[in-house]
């Protein structure tokens, strides 16, 4: 008998510890038979520039004042958060593609909402999971070059070691329900890492050899956020929510869904990310990500803020509470935490 915990595997993996809704992406041949099927399959054509605007953001600098969240959509499921009177970055990618190559796979369709050399002081990274959509070696190096080990870098277990060798020394290193808390600012910062259904790999040969996760980042005064990096829906939300929430903006990948027999046990589609915003609670700003930036899988780029806007009406939640933010547009909650 081992304490172990489900989601720990043996020889070291993480694996998902429930039964997934639909299996039929995991099994053996999935890609292949997804690019074999893709020959045959006229595809969306990339969307006009236009089609994807870049909009100047609302960034306070340095820093926001503690009663207020300002959230800075830099692209696919990249943002500046600034809360508790922090800087934080999620899933930085200002990089040209999401690949491990200079010369191919998926290219950027908008450049950065917030260019690298814009950004205020960061305190701390948050990081999902090692995909190239989302962690970026590029981008980790300008970071570390910029800000030193004044910036927490904080990722689900087994990213430390990929981070140590790239030089980086501050960071802290969860598993699934472990929260850090980030000194500075206007009183305490607490994240805390949560479950998500998903898998890791960079390299041909690693597989699920680090955690994959989600964020919560709430401060004493109770501004909270939630991000909930790459997953499949699961039946999990309920209880994240019960535990970490309610948030006052909920940040949920809507993007990279088709076809569905390969994609719905990894990301979900915008029908399922307004379901895990119910299980949540229901409660604060909905602000889709993973869509619109770069281009992974066979949906059309523009298809899913239109079912987002359709699976939230459908719902009967409030008109305001939805946003769809722009790339480099910023939401700003303000109030928050005050009497
Ligand atoms: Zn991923
Ligand atoms: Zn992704």
């Amino acid at each position: 008998m081992t304490d172990r915990p489900a989601h720990h595997g043996p020889e070291g993996r993480f694996r998902i510890p429930w039964p997934v809704e639909n299996p039929e992406g995991r099994a053996r041949g999935g890609v292949l038979r997804w690019q074999w099927e893709r020959i045959w399959t006229r595809l969306p054509s990339n969307p006009p520039p236009s089609a994807l605007p870049l909009v100047a953001g609302r960034v306070a600098r340095p820093r926001a004042d503690a009663g207020e969240i300002r959230v800075t959509w830099i692209g696919h499921a990249s943002f500046l958060v600034q809360i508790g009177g922090r800087n934080v970055l999620l899933d930085p990618h200002f990089g040209p593609r999401a690949s491990p190559f200079r010369w191919m796979g998926p290219r950027r369709l908008v450049p950065p909402g917030l260019a690298l050399d814009a950004l205020p002081p960061v305190d701390a990274v948050l990081l999902s999971h090692d995909h190239y959509d989302h962690l970026d070696a590029w981008s980790v190096r300008q970071l570390h070059r910029r800000f030193g080990d004044a910036v927490r870098w904080i990722a689900p277990l087994g990213h430390a070691a990929w981070l140590r060798a790239h030089g980086i020394g501050n960071v802290a290193d969860v598993d699934w329900w472990d929260a850090v808390d980030l000194p500075g600012g206007e009183g305490a910062l607490t994240v805390t890492c949560a479950p998500a259904q998903h898998w890791t790999r960079r390299r041909m040969r690693e597989y699920n050899d680090r955690l994959w996760g989600s964020f919560a980042l709430r401060t004493a005064a109770g501004a909270s956020v939630y991000f909930g990096g790459d997953s499949g829906y699961f039946g999990g939300y309920g209880e994240i929510g019960a535990r970490l929430g309610p948030f006052h903006a909920v940040l949920m990948p809507i993007g990279a869904y088709e076809p569905r027999w390969f994609m719905a046990p990894a990301h979900m589609n915008p029908e399922e990310a307004v379901r895990a915003y119910r299980d949540l609670g229901s409660r604060g700003a909905f602000v889709p990500m993973h869509w619109g930036t770069f281009r992974l899988t066979d949906e059309d780029p523009l298809e899913p803020p239109v079912r987002l806007r359709a699976a939230w009406a459908n719902a009967g939640l409030p008109p305001d509470d939805l946003h769809v933010l722009r790339h480099g547009e910023t939401l700003v909650l303000e109030g928050i935490g005050r009497a």
